[in-house]
């Protein structure tokens, strides 16, 4: 049995800064990676996708040359293999990047292989049993494979193996139209693949608002993918070369062939195979692991962090959490989960920058507030680029002025948000935007404007 002070079980996005905190701390510290360092987002998630947003972009604006006045004679053509090596070489730096920095930090012992508890203070990995008094598990997620017919008789895509695609799928169907399964929809479009994007509920990312979602629909429709909604009995059969998909949508039955499938339905924590009821560490029914307001489980002495703990699917929340944990143990312990305030983007383009509550939830909590709502196609910004689908939004507490929420649809907005984020961080009244003075001409420049022409909800 070896002994440490500290264990850290997965490399994800909090693990490996933690880590380097305990050690930094003179904590005897060991991580164990069973897979890829730098987790989900630098191998499979946030980092490769936005580098194919970025190269299906190009693509996108190449196409729109005449628009602006730029002549490009001959076909456009979509290289594959090269979006792929460039995919690659941006991942393969920060995968190195956490690799190298794990592997040679003095202090640290790097395991590689699959840890699971054999008690509550008792890991194992590669037959080896460590022991240590604090263990974070930080093992994230992944793709959800659903039980629907037919789904084990043909090949389909995750998030995961999608990333090995170096040639243009003639026909993508893609299952879910939510948060990830949008970003590969219009990137796989402008590749130059025909996209169709199949929903199960009534309209695409339903936990946004209603118009945010008709807007984003919009959007991927003027690029010509298809999208089908209220989709129940999704089934897959082989067909000759192709995959047949059928779905009955509101009782009308209908086949799509395509030449390949995208799962993109959610993901599961990877809870399951950590040994958890041998440490007795509680998890819902969804293997989500329950923890209190500083990530520590129902064991003491056990942390939860990132995506496994469900306080958050995102890089930045799970980044948070080593945050918390961190100054929980050895700062000023202070900084609780329940202070966050939850924001992301969906970062299809133009994208979109979220924070806060939603229109409907300001609804719902029946608080007495404020809505402010500007369309892109106002703003000399957007217009100057031609970039004017979308619109931003603001909620406002009508006693006590602060924001509640925002969302930022159009160029710029991933970015944008932040003026919002921040404020809403300083608890500062909405009015501090309100009189700053932004630079012209910017899009941003429009939110005091917007902030002037608030209305009751
Ligand atoms: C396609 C896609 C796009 C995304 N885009 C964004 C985005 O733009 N912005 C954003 O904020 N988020 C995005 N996300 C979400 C983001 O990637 C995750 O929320 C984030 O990576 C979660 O981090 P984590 O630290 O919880 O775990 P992960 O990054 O998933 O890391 C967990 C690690 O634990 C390891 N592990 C698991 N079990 C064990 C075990 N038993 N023993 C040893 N090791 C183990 C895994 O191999 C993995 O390396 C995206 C996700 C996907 C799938």
């Amino acid at each position: 049995m070896k002994k440490y002070d500290a264990i850290v079980i997965g490399a994800g996005q909090a693990g490996p800064s933690l880590a380097a905190k305990l050690v930094s701390e003179n904590l005897k510290t060991a991580i164990i990676e069973r897979k890829l360092f730098g987790g989900t987002c630098v191998n499979t998630g946030c980092i490769p996708t936005k580098t194919l947003v970025a190269s299906a972009r190009a693509a996108h604006m190449v196409r729109r040359g005449d628009e602006f006045g730029v002549q490009i004679s001959g076909d456009i053509k979509v290289d594959m293999k090269k979006v792929k090596a460039r995919k690659d070489a941006v991942v393969q730096q920060s995968n190195q990047g956490v690799t190298g920095w794990m592997k040679n930090m003095q202090g640290l012992d790097v395991y590689e292989g699959h840890g699971q508890f054999e008690s509550s203070n008792v890991v194992s990995v590669n037959g080896e049993q460590l022991q240590a008094d604090k263990i974070f598990i930080n093992v994230g997620a992944r793709a959800r494979v659903p039980d629907m017919p037919g789904l084990n008789e043909i090949e389909y895509f995750t998030n995961s193996n999608i990333m090995d695609v170096d040639f243009l799928p003639e026909h993508l169907i893609i299952i879910g139209g939510s948060y990830i399964g949008l970003e590969f929809a219009q990137m796989y479009r402008r590749f130059g693949s025909k996209v169709t994007v199949i929903e199960m509920s009534e309209r695409l990312i339903p936990r946004e608002d209603q118009d945010v979602s008709d807007t984003v629909k919009e959007i991927l429709e003027n690029e010509g993918v298809k999208i089908r909604l209220d989709a129940e009995c999704i089934s897959f059969a082989k067909k000759d070369a192709k995959i047949a998909v059928t779905d009955s949508c509101k009782g009308e039955k209908q086949e799509i062939l395509g030449s390949h499938v995208l799962l993109a339905v959610g993901r599961e924590t990877n809870s399951h195979d950590l040994g958890l009821d041998k440490a007795g560490v509680k998890t819902n029914k969804f293997g989500i692991i329950e923890v209190d307001d500083e990530l520590e489980t129902n064991v003491p002495g056990v942390w939860a962090i990132g995506e496994c703990n469900g306080k958050g699917a995102f890089t930045h929340t799970s980044y948070n959490d080593y945050e918390i944990v961190a100054d929980n143990l050895f700062g000023t312990k202070t900084r609780r989960v329940s202070d966050r305030i939850m924001c992301y983007g969906l970062f299809i383009d133009p994208p979109l920058g979220r924070v806060g509550l939603t229109e409907q939830q300001v609804k719902d909590s029946g608080k007495e507030a404020l809505i402010g709502k500007m369309m892109m196609s106002r703003i000399g910004r957007a217009k100057e680029r031609s970039e004017t689908q979308g619109f931003m939004k603001v909620l406002i507490d009508a006693e006590t002025d602060q924001i509640l929420g925002a969302n930022i649809l159009g160029i710029g907005g991933d970015e944008i948000i932040h003026l919002f984020i921040d404020t809403m961080y300083a608890k500062a009244p909405y009015q501090v935007i309100k009189n700053a003075v932004h630079v012209h001409p910017t899009v941003a420049e429009l939110i005091p404007t917007m902030l002037q022409d608030l209305q009751p909800l």
